[in-house]
């Protein structure tokens, strides 16, 4: 079971910096207003307020969210939290970032997210089961293969995708496999899905490293987060030459210059997803110690705003790869620009996870399976591509990665939207 943050709410309300950064960009090139007020808004806002039995006879009344931000592109594709923190402008932020990811990434799909105001670990298996079950029949008429397709994010994991599937297939009467994706592999999952945002981190840390003529090869990283995102991506770095000396959860992390050790072994030794286990001979860091490292590399891989204006002067890496979604907040931004840190935005930097995602639902739709080696190679060539194209036009047009990135994305999904005109 995926662990929910101990964390509070991010500081700053993410869905004034989505929109922030989407205004700045409108501005840039020039969208025009009837577009922008359009692309700004999110289409579809759902919430419900569902009551779910609890194990000792009980009732409890939970509230969730589903958004869809925009479907010009295709069906609309985002994750599902369980959190305690989860607002509706949290999930409409997080809506608004998958539209342009998947769209910089080239994927058939707008954006979604979804939530639930829980914390996970409070319940047990039972009541979790039955929760999620409530909560997909609340927003069956939403989800589908050919309309909005869940999938996992923080506090939630494959097991609560079987069961949102199972719901799903049961209420039309037929298995519908490709109604979400992050499956167990034994019910229609893809291979590689669980480790694919952490290795998409990783093929684009190599590409940045290549591309600011860096060597990843004995680069020092700093990781903050340990589930599903950071614990595969400190692993895979390491893997691949770097070296990683800081590493959190969130309740605080731990240091040891010449790196902290087997992060494999470490996975397996974890008391529970996205918490570390004991690691003799490291010193013990705070989240906020780990952020200000003198390291080549910093990966948030936790929430939203974790580097902000009263931080990010002092954040000392020279690469910022933004693992977890909305890390910084505009601010934050503003300073590390200014202060030359090379910072690859999130809709590039952890895409990894929804086009392994889409694999999944090409695989469903089709019933035919790819081995993982297949999965990785594609994952790696459409990743790095999608960074190629975003740094190319950086070059071009002397922005930062992150105003390419979304550049890019706005003038496809613009482009859609323009394309399939304003019905009717
Ligand atoms: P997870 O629940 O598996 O792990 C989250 C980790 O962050 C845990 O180690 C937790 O202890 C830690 N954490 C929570 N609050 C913290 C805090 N305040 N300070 C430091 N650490 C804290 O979640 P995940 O799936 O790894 O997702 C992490 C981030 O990556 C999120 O922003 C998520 O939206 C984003 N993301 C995830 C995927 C995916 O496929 N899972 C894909 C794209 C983006």
């Amino acid at each position: 079971m995926a662990q929910a943050p101990v964390a509070q709410a991010p500081a700053e309300n993410p869905y004034d910096t989505a929109v922030a950064q989407f205004n700045a960009v409108a501005e840039r090139i020039g969208v025009d207003e009837g577009l922008r007020e359009v692309l700004r808004h999110c289409k579809r806002e759902f919430t419900v307020n569902f009551p779910v039995q609890m194990d000792d006879g009980s009732i409890r009344v939970f509230t969730g969210y589903r958004v869809h931000h925009n479907e010009a592109r295709g069906p609309v594709k985002g994750g599902l939290r369980y959190a305690p923190y989860v607002s509706i402008d949290e999930v409409r932020a997080l809506a608004m970032w998958m539209t342009w990811k998947c769209a910089v990434a080239g994927l058939p799909y707008g954006g979604a997210k979804g939530g639930v105001v829980v914390d996970p670990r409070a319940l047990s298996i039972r009541e979790l089961e039955r929760l999620t079950r409530r909560f997909t029949a609340e927003i069956v008429m939403l989800i589908g293969p050919d309309e909005d397709v869940p999938a996992p994010d923080m506090g939630t994991d494959a097991q609560i995708m079987a069961w949102i599937m199972d719901t799903y297939s049961m209420m039309h009467g037929h298995s519908t496999p490709a109604v979400v994706t992050g499956k167990p592999v034994p019910i229609g999952g893809s291979s590689g899905r669980y480790e694919a945002t952490g290795r998409g981190v990783m093929f684009i840390t190599q590409e940045a490293c290549r591309e600011s003529g860096r060597t990843l090869e004995g680069a020092t990283v700093a990781v903050q987060g340990f589930g599903n995102v950071g614990s595969v991506a400190a692993k895979l770095l390491a893997e691949n030459g770097a070296k990683i000396v800081a590493i959190s959860d969130a309740r605080g992390g731990i240091y040891n210059e010449r790196g902290v050790g087997d992060i494999g072994a470490m996975m397996e030794r974890a008391p529970a997803r996205g918490f570390l286990p004991d690691v003799p001979g490291s010193t013990r860091i705070t989240n906020e110690e780990l952020l200000e490292m003198p390291v080549d590399i910093l990966i948030p891989a936790a929430i939203e705003g974790q580097i902000h204006a009263g931080n990010a002067d002092r954040v000392r890496a020279k690469m910022v790869i933004e693992a977890a979604n909305g890390p910084t907040t505009l601010e934050g931004d503003r300073i590390m620009e200014g202060n030359g840190v090379y910072v690859v935005p999130d809709i590039v930097a952890n895409s990894g996870g929804v086009i392994v995602s889409y694999f999944e639902w090409v695989q469903d739709l089709q019933s035919f399976f790819w081995e993982e080696d297949e999965v990785n190679q594609r994952l790696e060539r459409i990743i790095k591509k999608s960074f190629r194209e975003v740094a190319s036009l950086r070059n071009g047009g002397g922005m930062t990665l992150r105003e390419s990135a979304y550049t890019l994305a706005v003038q496809r999904v613009v482009e859609a939207t323009r394309v399939r005109g304003i019905f009717p």
